[in-house]
């Protein structure tokens, strides 16, 4: 199976072979193929990724910055940063540190 999803593009399409049914992991896409005919059957439309449970690899759990999830934090801390930038209250270089900081946080709090 050399398909792609056509909802999320994962290039790595599950096959259920007992069942003809080609289904992706990623969105929950699937379609049924019918072995004699070759037609296709959606079953679902997979959609909006689910957001991935965590895993708890390595045991503790996830560790937040001011109560935030780190990837919270990031995406937060550089809207703020953005707009900052936006409005000519800080410059390019600090918004760079700025950015470097909160990749910083993010990157040993994830
Ligand atoms: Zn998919």
């Amino acid at each position: 199976m050399d398909i792609a999803c056509p909802q999320c593009g994962n290039p790595k399409l599950e096959v259920d072979e007992a069942n003809s049914v080609v289904y992706c992991q990623k969105c929950g896409f699937a379609v049924k193929v019918d072995p004699q005919t070759g037609n296709v059957t959606p079953l679902s439309k997979g959609g909006a990724p689910a957001p991935p449970a965590y895993s708890g690899s390595g045991g503790a759990g996830p560790r937040t910055v001011l109560g935030m999830d780190a990837l919270t934090f990031f995406m937060a801390g550089t809207a703020i940063a953005l707009l900052l930038t936006f409005m000519n209250t800080i410059n390019l270089t600090i918004f760079a540190v700025l950015e470097l900081v909160l990749f910083y946080f993010y990157w040993t709090h994830k």
